[in-house]
This record gives structure tokens, sequence and C-alpha cells, in this order.
């Protein structure tokens, strides 16, 4: 194409919203652009973009055997009832009526509809296994859109869907989608790892997450120095820490006058916040209070605790004053011995000798506090986030902790959905069946934003290849004035057009900087400069976007010369 027939609007500054550099890029570069909060439009340059991420899902998607269907946007809320969702989901589901007064929403996710799908026209076992795939656009309600597409409310998302007579079954294609999530994100260039991710109600190893290494991704992942071990800090488990040493101090207590945090603590007593320990109050699922015992540098995990045998889910922290009943004090005084609720405490508090808690009494601590000795009815638990240096759950190395984008994500959800629809086939045994089911998705939209985050840099975007708007961009110089140059920049780009090569010939009245560096913030990989200086000597000027050097390259040559570099 040529960029006088294009929409390309390029602009030096990035909005004040815009704080991470893909963000600032897609919109610099006239990929995107900004409709309302977490809403945005894809530009001619952006939705070619898209539709290279999406071209290779779907190629991917279909070598895997899965089924392409597309689904309505809108789905009734008799079917989000049926699952129990219509209650669970929350805020982010976005519901509305039509002119009947019935309920609906924006599809954020499918299974609902796909479940019914199944129920409908999935009969036998001798059907299954199948796997559904649609790429199409979902909304969420986010509460935090942020970060371009990165974070949207709109976005498409490639959402898969399988169905199975057992977990066996299930189990295998799970494996393949994992397999193909990987040939996915390898053909896109991305830097990724695939991480264990929280798996809910069915364990084990039943659900991943494909996350791109970046320094602004929104989760923390731990890997393994000593392994491949890796997963989603939500997920990492830790180990017991092994008993705590013999007490050496008396137990004791400290005035501590308007402390309030273990900050506070610390500072007065001159002790470091890993010799105290800190007392969290959830309800528990009796409507009793249960409380969550961390070491002071700790943080709770809030997944983990969900899970705990007693608390409440979702998890809740107590309101202070059922605290103040149950106790006798604030939340900054609370402690662990001896108090009137159950106590769970996470391995490495566990451990702790001679430690400071709260007294359960305002302005007091109590030092030299000792498991066992000082307060014997406890749980010991997993309860915090994994930290860097901890041994790797697997056994093998240390943790360190990178952060990454979520693109991906796959689950076994088991009988859960089927379970509630009714979605059963005949098995084998002439009996009915409750379909396994597996979910998988990958979103489109934030792969963009996510190649970006790995691709740039002080100039603009660095596209890989394979999802670059065009392979090649050709400047010429003085095409407006020269009439060599337009001639050999019209042929050359007739040339690549024959090839099959996607040139963009940029053909507008513009100063040769402008050009070049539009050029460069497009990221588009190869460009080609015709002037009339190198037609003398009878060549063009090559540059690949991601190498520094310039090499003259023999005009007659030129469209080889980028076909042989796209193989
Ligand atoms: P997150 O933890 O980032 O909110 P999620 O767990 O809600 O993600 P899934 O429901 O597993 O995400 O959705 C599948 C994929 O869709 C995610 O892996 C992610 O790539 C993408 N995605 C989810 N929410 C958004 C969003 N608001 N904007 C853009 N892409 C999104
Ligand atoms: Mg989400």
């Amino acid at each position: 194409m040529k960029s006088s027939d294009l929409l390309i609007p390029t602009v030096k500054e990035a909005p004040n919203d815009a704080k991470i550099i893909s963000h600032q890029l897609m919109i610099r570069a006239g990929l995107i652009s900004k409709l309302a909060s977490g809403l945005y439009s894809y530009l001619p340059m952006g939705l070619r973009v898209v539709q290279k991420v999406e071209k290779i899902v779907r190629e991917e998607m279909n070598k895997s055997l899965a089924q392409e269907v597309l689904m309505p946007v809108s789905q009734p809320a008799e079917l989000w009832q049926e699952s129990g969702r219509w209650e669970e989901y929350g805020p982010e589901l976005l519901r509305f009526q039509d002119r009947h007064g019935r309920d609906f929403c924006m599809g954020p996710t499918h299974e609902e509809v796909i479940t019914n799908i199944a129920k409908q026209y999935l009969r036998s076992y001798k059907q299954l296994p199948m796997n559904f795939y649609q790429i199409q656009t979902k909304f969420r309600d986010e509460i935090r859109p942020r970060y371009g597409v990165m974070r949207s409310r709109e976005f498409i998302m490639k959402d898969a869907y399988s169905f199975h007579i057992d977990e066996a079954s299930l189990a295998e294609t799970y494996q393949v989608m994992h397999q193909t999530y990987c040939n996915i994100f390898d053909r896109l260039g991305l830097n990724y790892r695939p991480v264990l991710a929280d798996s809910g109600a069915i364990g084990g190893d039943s659900s991943h997450e494909f996350h791109v290494l970046a320094d602004s991704g929104e989760d923390a992942i731990c890997f393994s120095d000593g392994s491949d071990y890796a997963a989603n800090i939500e997920r990492a488990e830790t180990l017991p820490q092994g008993d705590p040493s013999a007490p050496t101090q008396e137990l004791s207590v400290a005035e501590t006058p308007n402390v309030k945090t273990i900050d506070d603590v610390c500072t007065l007593l001159g002790i470091p916040s890993n010799t105290t320990i800190k007392t969290l109050v959830v309800d528990g699922d009796d409507g009793n209070l249960v409380a969550l015992v961390l070491r002071g540098d700790h943080e709770l995990n809030e997944v983990k605790a969900a899970k705990i045998d007693g608390v409440a889910q979702p998890l809740a922290m107590a309101d202070e004053e059922k605290v103040q009943k149950a106790l006798g004090c604030a939340f900054g005084s609370i402690g662990v011995v001896n108090p009137p609720i159950k106590l769970v405490v996470d391995y490495a508090a566990a451990c702790l000798s001679d430690f400071v808690c709260g007294a359960n009494e305002d302005d007091k601590h109590l030092t030299g506090v000792n498991w066992h000795r000082d307060t014997p009815d406890f749980v010991a638990a997993d309860l915090r986030n994994i930290v860097a240096g901890d041994p790797s759950p697997d056994g093998k190395g240390k943790i360190e902790i990178k952060r990454g984008i979520e693109v991906g994500h796959i689950f076994q959800l088991g009988t859960k959905y089927s379970d509630a629809m009714n979605a059963n086939v005949v098995g084998e045994n002439g009996k009915s069946v409750n379909m396994n089911m597996g979910c998988y998705g990958i979103g489109v939209t934030r792969v963009v934003a996510a190649s970006i985050e790995q691709n740039h840099d002080d100039r603009g975007i660095i596209f890989p290849e394979a999802i670059a708007p065009f392979q090649l961009v050709i400047v010429p110089i003085n095409y407006n004035k020269s009439s060599r140059v337009k001639t050999l920049a019209d042929d050359l780009y007739q040339q690549c057009l024959d090839k099959g090569i996607e040139v963009l010939l940029d053909n507008r009245k513009e100063r040769p900087g402008i050009m070049f560096a539009d050029s460069e913030l497009l990221g588009i990989p190869h460009r080609m400069v015709i002037s009339d200086t190198h037609a003398d000597n009878g060549n063009v000027e090559y540059k690949a976007r991601n190498a520094p050097e310039k090499i003259e390259v023999i005009y007659g040559e030129a469209a080889d010369f980028i076909v042989s570099k796209l193989a």
C-alpha cells in the first residue's frame, strides 16, 4: 500500500495517561485511538497487527484440530443463573436489559454459551473429545482499566473450550493445548514462560498461565535457579521450615503507645521485622473469627488463605468492632498468646522463637514469645507469598522473582459447568456422563502490547516480522520532485508486490527525517531508501529496524534481497 492511501496518525508526544512504553508507542505510532476509559479503536496499522496475531493463533488452533465457532457477545442471564455465576461474578460482568426487560450480560468469557451448545449437540461419548474456539470481543468492566489495550474493558480474546468423556482425555487435550500455546508464542517471537497457576477446585498441575517477561508486568512470577520450576506467586507453595529453636527469653510485656504497624513496633523496639509476628483476623465459615499469623516481613497470600479449613470464602477481613469484641483490642495490638479464636500460623512464622507480637491489649506488645510454651494451640499452614531466596517448592534451587504479563491461560475445569448445566453424553456403558471440560484463553490484543513491551528502543517499536503491519517500507527521497526516484521507487514497489512482499511505499510529501522517524516509530522490520545519490551508483540503501548498519544493495537485486531476508 501507499502511505497516501492509509491513515497513519503518528504523533511526537504520548498522552499523560500512557504510563507504560507499549501504550505510549501504540498511541504515538497511530495503531490505536482511545474512545473512553478501557475502550480503544484499532486504526488501520493497529488492526493489521492484530490480524497477524489472529492468523497465527488460528493456524495453530486449526492444526490442533480445534474447530472455530463464533458465539454472541450478549448472553442471556438465564445461562449465568444456571451456572451460578450471575451472582458470583461481581461487577466486572456488565449487565443490561433488553426492551422487554429481560436480563442480559456482555460476555466476559463463554463457558456458559459453549456448554449450552455442547449440551444440545453432543450426545454420545463417540463424538468426544471435541474442542471449540473463537476469536472474539470480550467485555469486562475492569475496576482499573489501564496500560492501553493491556488491561482494557473491551478486548479481543481467543477462547477455546474442550469436552471429554473422562479426566484422562481432558489431560491429553490439555497437553496438546500447552504445546499449541508454546507454538503460538514461539511464532509470535515472544520471550515467555508457561507457569503453574492457581487451579481452583481441581488442584494439581491443572492450570498454567503463559507470561511474557517484562518489567512492566502486573504479575509476579517465581522461578527456581536450580530447575525449570516456574509458578505464579499466587500459586507457588512455600515449604515447612522445621521446628523453632528452644526459647531463650522470658515472656514480657512492652509498652507500645500509639504503635499501629509492624514498622512502628520495629522502630520503637529496635528489632528487625523478621523477628516479629503480625496477625490478621478474617471471618470464619461458621460465623467465628480466624487469626492468620505471618512473620512481620511477609505478605498474606489471599488465594491460599481462602482455601484454609474454617476460613470463609471469599476471604473477608473481619471488621474492627468484631475484633475488638472478641479479642479486646484494636487491629494493631492483636497477638498470638491464647486468643479466643482459631490460630493458623504460616510455616515461616511457626519456626520463630523469642519473637515479638501484639498483647491482645491496646498499646502493649509481648516480647520473648515462643510457640508451644506460650501458645500451644495452633495449626501451621502455607499462608504467604513466596519471596526471593526461598527454597524452590520442588526442592531444587532457590526462588527468583520476575514480572510477567499474562498473555494466555489454560485450565482444566473438570465437570464444574457440565454438572451445573447438565451437559451430559451417553457413555460407553449406556449411562449418562457429565462431560469433563477444559478452557484455554489467549489475550490477542494484549499480545500486541506485550510484544511491544519486549521489542522497542528509544525511536519506537521493533516489530518481529511475524506481526509487523508491513514487512518492508520503501522511503524515496524527493519522490515528488525527482522523476527518476519516483520511477525507481514505483518499480521497486511493484516488484515487491509481485513477489508477495507486504510493502509500504511512503509517497508522502514529507521531509526525509519525518519519513525515517515514522518508519522507525512504526517498527517496520525492513527499510529501503531510494535517492538520486543511491541511484547514481545503481543502488538502494537497506536497513533492518533491529540492526544499526545500512547496506548498499544493487537496485536490480533489491526485491530478491528482501525475499531472502524474509525466509
Ligand atoms: P488478569 O489476571 O490479567 O485479569 P484473567 O485471569 O482475568 O487475567 P482470563 O480470564 O484467563 O484472564 O482471560 C484469558 C486471557 O485474556 C488472559 O490471559 C489475558 O491475556 C486476556 N485478558 C484478560 N483480561 C484482559 C483485559 N482486561 N484486557 C486485555 N486482555 C485481557
Ligand atoms: Mg481478570
